[in-house]
C-alpha cells in the first residue's frame, strides 16, 4: 500500500517532534517515522534556553511546558582552583531545566498515531521525480513531497543522500544522572558548572526533589563499562568536587547514562533537492553551550516558516538552509573552542584561564548570550 504525505520526517526526537508541530500548524500533512518502539521513560536532564522556550510559545505549548520543568534563576561558573568565575543571572526568561522524557512526552502528546509512528525500520529511501519514497521493513511504502532527516548524529538519511561528514571525538566522555536529593542544595533555583582538573561537574534541579547532573572527563572513545562501574568511576572523579559528591551518591545507578562527546565538523551540506537534514543530523554540537536541542527546535521553526511561504517544494528547503546555516554552525564552532579550556590539568594553565574568564568584558559576554538566545528562524520572525 502506498501512502501520500506532504512531508515525511525520519526521527521522532526533540527536533523531529518539534518539526511535526510547526508543519502541522502550517497545514501540512506529515508523518514522523521513529525507530524506537515507544517513548523512552529513562534519560537525563536538559537545559532549555530562552530561544527554545520562544519556540514552545510559538507552538502554543509554553504554558504546558513550564510546569514540567524547573526555572533556574542563576547559573554559576566555578573552578576548583579559583572559586567563582562568573554568574549568569536569568533575565525575564530563566533557563528551564527539565527531564528529557517529560519534554518528549509533551511534544508527542497530541500528535497521535496517524502522525507519529513508532518501531519503524526503514529499508530504502529514494528521490524520484517530484516525490521521495520511503520503504519500511513491514512492506509499507510512503511517498512524500519532501523528506526531513531528523534522525540524529548517526543519521540514516544523511548516509543515504549526502556526502560523508567528519565526526570529531572531543577527547571527553560524560556521565549523566538524576539524583533524588530534596533539600540538598541551599538554593534549588541556582545551578552550577565547576571546572576541575581534567574533568567538569554540572548540576541543576529539574523538579523540587530531583537534581540532574553531568560529569565530563578526559577519556579514549568507546570505553565500555557497566552502570555500576560508571558509578564507581564517577564517585572517584567526584573526589575533585567533595561538596557535590552526595549528588552523585544519591543517583539511581541503573539510569546512569554514559555518552562519548562528539560533534560533526561544520558543513552546510544539509539540503539536496527534496531532502533536508535538521538538528543533530545536520549540525551535531558538543554540549558545552547547552544549545543542541535548542538549535534543533529553531530548525523546526524555520522549516515551518519556509514551507508556509514556499509550500512543500525544494525552494523552501533552500530558504531554510539560508536562514539557519550561520547560527547553527556558529554554535558548533563556539562550543568546540569552549571545550578546550574546561579540562585543563596544569595548575598554571588553570590559573591563567580562570583569570581570563573572570575578566572577560561584560559587553562581550552579553553580546554572545544575546546572539545565542535570539531565535534565528528568518522570514516573518523578527
Ligand atoms: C551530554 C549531553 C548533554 C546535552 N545537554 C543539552 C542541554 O542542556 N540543552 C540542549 O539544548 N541540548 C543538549 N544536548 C544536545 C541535545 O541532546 C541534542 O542536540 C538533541 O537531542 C538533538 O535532537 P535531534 O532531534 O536532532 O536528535 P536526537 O535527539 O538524536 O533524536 C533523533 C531521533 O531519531 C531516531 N532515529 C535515529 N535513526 C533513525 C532511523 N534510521 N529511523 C527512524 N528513527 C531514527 C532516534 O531514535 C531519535 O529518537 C546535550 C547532549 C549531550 C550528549
Amino acid at each position: 500500500m502506498v501512502q501520500e504525505w506532504d512531508v515525511i520526517i525520519v526521527g521522532g526526537g526533540i527536533g523531529g517532534l518539534s518539526c511535526a508541530h510547526f508543519l502541522r500548524r502550517a497545514g501540512f500533512k506529515i508523518r514522523v517515522l521513529e525507530r524506537s518502539p515507544g517513548l523512552n521513560e529513562v534519560g537525563a536532564g536538559l537545559q532549555l534556553a530562552p530561544n527554545a522556550q520562544a519556540a514552545f510559545k510559538e507552538m502554543k505549548l509554553l504554558d504546558d511546558l513550564l510546569p514540567l520543568g524547573w526555572p533556574m534563576h542563576k547559573v554559576e561558573l566555578r573552578s576548583t582552583r579559583s572559586g567563582l568565575l562568573a554568574t549568569m543571572e536569568a533575565g525575564a526568561e530563566p533557563l528551564l531545566a527539565i527531564h528529557r522524557a517529560q519534554l518528549q512526552k509533551l511534544l508527542a502528546r497530541d500528535l497521535g498515531s496517524e502522525i507519529l509512528q513508532f518501531g519503524v525500520n526503514i529499508t530504502a529511501m529514494r528521490e524520484e521525480g517530484d516525490r521521495v519514497q520511503v520503504t519500511l521493513q513491514n512492506g509499507e511504502t510512503l511517498t512524500g513531497k519532501l523528506l526531513i532527516g531528523a534522525d540524529g548524529l548517526r543519521s540514516q538519511v544523511r548516509s543515504q543522500f549526502f556526502p560523508p561528514v567528519t565526526f570529531r571525538y572531543s577527547g571527553t566522555s560524560s556521565y549523566r544522572g538524576i539524583a533524588q536529593a530534596p533539600g540538598l542544595l541551599k538554593d534549588p533555583h541556582v545551578g552550577a558548572e565547576i571546572w576541575g582538573p581534567g574533568c567538569r561537574f554540572g548540576y541543576s534541579h529539574i523538579t523540587s526533589a530531583e537534581i540532574y547532573w553531568y560529569l565530563t572527563f578526559d577519556s579514549p572513545p568507546q570505553e565500555q563499562r557497566t552502570p555500576a562501574a560508571c558509578h564507581a568511576h564517577a564517585l572517584q572523579l567526584m573526589e575533585s568536587f567533595p561538596e557535590q559528591k552526595p549528588i552523585v551518591e544519591r543517583t539511581n545507578v541503573a539510569h546512569l547514562i554514559h555518552t562519548d562527546i562528539s560533534d560533526i565538523k561544520p558543513t552546510a551540506n544539509w539540503v539536496r533537492g527534496r531532502v533536508a537534514l535538521m538538528g543533530d543530523a545536520a549540525h551535531a554540537t558538543t554540549p558545552n553551550l547547552g544549545q543542541g536541542a535548542a538549535q534543533a527546535i529553531e530548525d523546526a521553526w524555520a522549516l515551518g516558516l519556509t514551507l508556509q511561504k514556499f509550500d512543500a517544494e525544494p525552494i523552501a528547503l533552500e530558504a531554510y538552509l539560508a536562514v539557519r546555516e550561520d547560527k547553527a554552525l556558529w554554535i558548533v564552532r563556539q562550543s568546540w573552542s569552549f571545550q578546550s579550556i574546561c579540562h585543563l590539568k596544569k595548575p598554571w594553565q588553570q590559573s591563567l584561564r580562570d583569570f581570563c574568564v573572570k575578566h572577560v568584558p561584560a559587553g562581550l559576554q552579553k553580546a554572545s548570550f544575546a546572539r545565542m538566545y535570539k531565535p534565528e528562524v528568518g522570514l516573518s520572525h523578527p
